[in-house]
């Protein structure tokens, strides 16, 4: 190997700056190629009229000891600028309101009080998701690429993790089967349902059982504020990029990857540039990559392209609330209207409010609240190639909804909120690049079928919330540990 080798990562969110810097930090020439004017993409964090609004992402996990944010803050040395907050979120049910806290105690007598009949479920969730966490932090390998893969992960088996391997074959839904939840049994099974759909991207039915465990034990193993908003996690990152002889260069789209005969690639961005890298990583969705690539995507990626279906989109608003507005009680709200239609559109909305002390983020006396809701993104095209006003109508519906959800927590918030601004999935489009504007990764349907961030090109690797783990700004990170550090061994 090269003293230093030339490393070009596209994109600037959390997965690709946590590479990015984790390869600086090792003596890589690093240079990151960012189409917008600031980082962090979906976790990212815009200002508009005084008010700094996270853009998707508003609950950060995973900065707990041992968590992927944790780990990567000691392999770089730096400090995040965070504040742990307890509870982590209220679900209001159509019929009863549920506290997710982070206290272990508090925890286990709301989930007594409100539906004691998820007592086993819990168990065995919780059961599974300790062991579950301790097996992810040796298992690099994971999903297999090789036989030398598998044997390794064999070899990483330990007795502690043989009762819960079951839960790898199972999904959520006959989880809840089994441990005897009724499937009339609304609330509950409604309740599990929502949970998943903010954090595995679908619902108990189709969610594996083992990956389900783990991604709702988020209130348990702790959420944080990221001070100034969510797009402190990308900013710490691109400074400890900076600090390390790395750099992040903004308003450069890359328009095509070219894949020499040496094997080494030409990067091209929308300003005419081209750069030259050993390594490349790819910060972006397989669509996105394929179409960079051009003639030269392996034909597995565009099988894969071809055969993919959409993943969901997410419609947001963003408001500025006065103070006085606030329910005292929780940062983050979680409502379901309705236990008679499917969760998202409008039926399930997640409620983001920013920290009334961190002065970053809104004029004094106002707070910047983000609002989202799970959404098909075909419709949304359709409409706004084929009928502007039907597509404008369908913002408005989409932006009652969700104001109608907000009110059962606030009330006369359409009167009082100083700005309200809608963002579809053109908008997520539009600022992240991310074609349609699917977001969130995969649905996390099933451990055999997890996208690994290989790409059957030598150096080009994928890295975010396309690969294993898959969504969430923890998720990203834990997978650019896994590149990086192959990368290295490599
Ligand atoms: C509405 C919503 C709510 C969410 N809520 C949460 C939450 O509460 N907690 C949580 O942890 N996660 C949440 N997520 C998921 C989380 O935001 C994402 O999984 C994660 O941030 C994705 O990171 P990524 O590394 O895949 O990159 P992305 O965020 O997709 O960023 C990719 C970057 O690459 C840039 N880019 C793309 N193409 C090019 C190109 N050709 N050239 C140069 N640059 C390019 C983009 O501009 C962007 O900056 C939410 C997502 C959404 C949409």
């Amino acid at each position: 190997m090269k003293k230093q080798r030339r490393v070009v990562v596209i994109g600037a969110g959390v997965g690709g700056l946590t590479a990015a810097a984790l390869l600086a930090k090792s003596g890589y020439e690093v240079t990151v190629l960012e189409a917008h004017v600031y980082a962090g993409g979906c976790a990212g964090t815009f200002f508009h009229k005084g008010f700094r609004f996270d853009a998707g992402a508003t609950v950060a996990g995973g900065f707990q000891p041992g968590g992927p944010h944790h780990i990567v803050g000691e392999m770089l040395g730096l400090q995040w600028d965070i504040e742990r907050t307890d509870p982590s979120w209220i679900v209001h049910l159509p019929d009863r309101t549920i506290t997710a806290w982070s206290d272990d105690q508090r925890r286990q007598e709301e989930h007594q009080r409100t539906l004691p009949e998820l007592h086993r479920f819990w168990g065995i969730q919780q059961h599974a998701a300790e062991i579950a966490w301790k097996f992810a932090a040796r298992i690099p390998e994971f999903p297999p690429r090789s036989l030398g893969d598998v044997a390794r992960l064999i070899g990483k088996i330990r007795p502690d993790m043989i009762p819960i391997a079951p839960l790898a074959l199972l999904t959520m839904g006959q989880l809840l089967d089994v441990v005897g939840v009724d499937r009339r049994n609304w609330a509950a099974r409604t309740f599990i349902d929502a949970q998943l759909l903010i954090s595995a991207q679908t619902t108990a039915d189709r969610a594996n059982a083992l990956y389900g465990a783990i991604a709702i034990d988020l209130p348990r193993t702790g959420t944080y504020h990221v001070k100034g908003g969510m797009g402190g996690i990308a900013k710490t990152l691109a400074e400890s990029l900076l600090a390390n002889g790395g750099q992040v260069i903004y308003r450069h789209a890359v328009t095509q990857i070219a894949v020499q005969p040496d094997g080494t690639f030409c990067l091209e961005t929308n300003k005419g540039h081209t750069f030259a890298a050993d390594i490349v990583l790819a910060n972006l969705t397989p669509w996105a990559l394929d179409s960079l690539l051009g003639d030269q995507s392996p034909t597995g990626l565009q099988r894969e392209v071809q055969r993919r279906r959409s993943t969901w989109g997410a419609f947001t608003l963003y408001l500025g609330i006065p103070l006085d507005m606030l329910p005292d009680s929780a940062s983050h709200f979680q409502i379901v209207r309705s236990y008679d239609q499917p969760l998202g559109e409008g039926n399930s909305v997640f409620v983001s409010i920013s920290d009334p002390a961190d002065q970053d983020r809104a004029p004094a006396g106002y707070v910047a609240v983000t609002l989202s809701t799970h959404t098909q993104i075909d419709r949304w095209w359709q409409l706004r190639e084929t009928d502007p006003d039907g597509y404008q109508a369908r913002i408005a519906q989409y932006r009652d909804r969700l104001l109608d959800a907000l009110e059962t927590v606030m009330p006369n918030v359409r009167q009082r909120a100083k700005l309200i601004l809608p963002g579809t999935p053109a908008a997520f489009q539009r600022f992240t690049r991310r074609p349609a504007g699917m977001v969130g990764g995969f649905p996390m349907t099933s451990l055999f079928t997890a996208r690994s961030p290989h790409t059957a090109i030598p150096n080009l690797w994928m890295v975010g919330d396309s690969v294993f783990p898959g969504q969430s700004t923890a998720g990203v990170t834990a997978g650019a540990l896994r590149v990086a550090a192959e990368v290295l061994r490599s």
